[in-house]
């Protein structure tokens, strides 16, 4: 288990982390997210050991990160850094010798992921040969090559197409099955949704949300109202309550406040024709982190 209690790391004048805490057990994925600059890249170098003068602990199974430990981390960095002259054997060998690993263990476990990826025919070639979506899982195979009981993945879909995302997703989960703990960071909040079910949003340093998100999902009260039919806008739009309201393809979105409009709501839609549809849904992640963070940015 990772645990980060209090932790802040300065620049100079720069808080650059500020206070943070949060623990990720075995076997969870956790969402580490905010806009850019927020903090995310300072503490995965903390955790990484990269980092070693801030305030707070960090701690993975009670011990404080050491080589032992980063031995057992996996890093698959949002700027992809693999050296393109090697081959992908070379490569993996390369990350593995530096986690301690033999370089018979690594090439029985490439050999396992080549398989897995369905690119077993690219072991002895040079990465640059590659495309961007093969060297994506070159990348991810080096951050997995260790076994790790910690890993950070860091944007891990950009430049994947629909297909190798799915294949990246049913490996993340295995490994979460397996127990591993991971810290899941991207921009793309759909995809945080479907797999974390924990969280922190940074803003400049300073977590903002943090906890599981069926918790944050209740704590916000907006909620959205999906109607279908023939409505007048201008006359839902004036009910007390409601915030907004969208038409997306056939559809209304209205956001309301929260659920204690439903009924009155309810009442002034029914009144139209043709209504087919009238359910009430949780906001989205999106729609919370760009409300939330919104929001403590200007402060
Ligand atoms: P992004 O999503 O853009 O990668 P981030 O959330 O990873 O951003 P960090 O890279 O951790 O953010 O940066 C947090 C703050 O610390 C920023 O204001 C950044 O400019 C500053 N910072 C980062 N590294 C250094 C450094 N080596 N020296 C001084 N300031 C730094």
């Amino acid at each position: 288990m990772l645990k980060v209690e209090h932790v802040t790391k300065k620049y100079g004048d720069l808080v650059a982390v500020n206070d943070l805490s949060f623990e990720v057990k075995d076997g969870e994925i956790f969402g580490l997210l905010g806009l850019n600059g927020a903090g995310k890249t300072t503490t995965f170098r903390m955790i990484l050991g990269l980092l070693d003068d801030y305030d707070g602990t960090i701690t993975i199974d009670g011990k404080k990160i050491n080589y032992e430990i980063t031995d057992k981390i996996g890093f698959l960095t949002e700027e992809r850094s693999l050296l393109t002259k090697l081959t992908v054997y070379e490569q993996i060998v390369y990350y593995g010798v530096l986690k301690s690993m033999t370089e018979e263990d690594i090439d029985k476990k490439l050999d396992h992921w080549l398989e897995k990826f369905g690119i077993k025919e690219y072991k002895h070639k040079k990465i640059k040969e590659l495309s961007k979506g093969n060297q994506q899982k070159i990348q991810f195979i080096s951050a997995i090559i260790n076994e790790p009981k910690l890993l950070i993945l860091d944007e891990p879909f950009s430049g994947l197409d629909p297909i190798n995302v799915e294949l990246f997703k049913e490996v993340i989960l295995d490994l979460k099955k397996k127990g591993t703990s991971i810290i899941f960071s991207s921009h793309r909040m759909e995809h945080v949704e479907l797999f974390c079910e924990k969280l922190v949003v940074l803003v400049k340093g300073k977590s903002v949300i943090n906890g599981y998100l069926s918790d944050i999902k209740k704590e916000y009260k907006k909620k959205n109202i999906i109607v279908s039919g023939d409505i007048d806008e201008n006359i839902v739009n004036k009910q007390k309550g409601v915030n907004d309201i969208k038409k997306v393809n056939k559809e209304y979105i209205i956001s309301i406040e929260d659920d204690s409009y439903i009924n009155s709501l309810f009442k002034c839609i029914s009144k139209f024709e043709n209504i087919v549809k009238f359910s009430v849904e949780d906001p989205s992640l999106n729609e919370i982190f760009i409300s939330i963070v919104g929001d403590s940015y200007d402060k």
